[in-house]
């Protein structure tokens, strides 16, 4: 039951739109993997990864083996890579949902080997992309045993090197010499495995920031998530990016619950963090960081009532925020309050309260909590 007015509306036909436009940048020689990990950043990884299949990916990311299982139990056929790879126990799962796991270490292609024989794996086959650390430091095998992993790898009577790939640290910094420098690693990664005999189908190292920056880290497949909900990221150093005209897929919306008068000197909410200046109309909404409303948007961010921006005003709590409606005539009990999308001309992005929170737009959007039900529209 979710009658709570507080809810998010997902625009299905706005990630389409998304996805087609990233698709028409890209040749049509490059695949697109859409990246859906952590729950479609927040939208909704079953119907976001249903939509994205109707509007044509052959593939997408994810970074859990149990979100991977839900896509298929969606029903979705779509190629699915786990890009971070798989922990153990979960390589049975793997192979029964005809998953790509990312592998980085002999111990994975030993548990797919094992889980392989234990299923009596009927290809003989499993389809693997070898994730390959070329400056990250995070994930991925170290390009110094890049050759002797790949002599193992042949020997492997089940595991298929269909994929390699990287991922990149700076490439929303247009100048970054080290994205330059993780791109001409990359370049030797593919030659060290040609050298090896492995042609692997896939080759990829690009996110949102390098899919729009920078084509030539497109190779022949590259892994948006960002742009597919929306956003381009905001870019820095030199450099200029073309914008592509992205809608953002995701709006939260709730509705006044009550409103009170209160005179000039009066303090709002926890702390008495704000005082009324002047006799004020305050609007209450039902939400707070709880729904994964930052705290930092207290007596500084903004909401849309009546096509308007009333300020937020005082201290954000778990679950009530306080807005000033002074200026707002009419403004009333149930009308609709947008804290992210648009109503007339007015709008908030997602990136306005990442800017107050001093974080990155991915933040806000994956943080946007459970509890908030995605309405899906078309
Ligand atoms: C998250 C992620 C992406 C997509 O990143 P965006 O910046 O959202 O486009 C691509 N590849 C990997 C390995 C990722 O973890």
């Amino acid at each position: 039951m979710n009658t709570r007015p507080n809810w998010a509306e997902v625009s299905l036909s706005a990630l389409q739109h998304n996805f087609r436009c990233v698709s028409r940048l890209t040749s049509s020689d490059v695949t697109i993997c859409s990246v859906v990990k952590c729950d479609a950043y927040g939208h909704g990884v079953v119907r976001c990864s249903q939509a994205l299949e109707e509007a044509g990916t052959e593939w997408l990311g994810v970074t859990s083996t149990e979100e991977a299982v839900a896509v298929r139990e969606g029903g979705v056929k779509s190629r699915v890579l786990i890009m971070t790879g798989f922990w153990r126990g979960e390589e049975e799962a793997v192979l029964r949902h005809s998953l790509t796991p990312a592998i980085a270490t002999v111990e994975h292609v030993e548990s797919l080997e094992r889980a392989a024989e234990v299923l009596g794996h009927p290809q003989k086959s499993v389809a693997v992309h070898l994730k390959v650390d070329t400056g990250m430091s995070r994930l991925g095998l170290s390009m110094a045993e890049l050759p002797k992993f790949l002599e193992r790898l042949k020997q492997s009577p089940y595991i298929v090197l269909e994929g390699i790939f990287s991922h990149l640290a700076s490439a929303e910094v247009l100048d970054a010499p080290d994205a330059i420098q993780q791109i001409a690693k990359f370049r030797e990664v593919i030659a060290t495995v040609e050298r090896a005999g492995l042609t692997p189908k896939f080759r990829h190292l690009g996110n949102t920031a390098a899919t729009l920056a920078r084509p030539e880290t497109w190779n022949n497949m590259t892994r948006p998530g960002v742009a597919l909900y929306g956003y381009e990221l905001p870019f820095s150093g030199n450099g200029s990016v073309k914008p592509l005209g992205l809608k953002p897929v995701l709006s939260w919306k709730t509705r006044i619950i009550a409103t009170r008068e209160i005179p000039g000197g009066t303090p709002v909410g926890y702390n008495g963090a704000w005082t009324a200046k002047r006799a004020t109309r305050l609007g209450v909404i039902p939400v707070g960081y709880g729904d994964g409303f930052t705290r930092h948007l207290s007596s500084a961010g903004r909401v849309i009532v009546r096509e308007q921006y009333a300020p937020i005003v005082g201290n954000v709590s778990m679950d009530l925020s306080t807005i000033d409606l002074t200026d707002l005539i009419g403004a009333d009990i149930g009308d609709e309050v947008v804290l992210i999308g648009q109503q007339g001309s007015s709008s908030i992005l997602a990136t306005e309260h990442a800017a107050f929170a001093k974080t990155v737009v991915y933040e806000i959007l994956c943080g946007l909590s459970p509890r908030v039900p995605r309405i899906y529209t078309e």
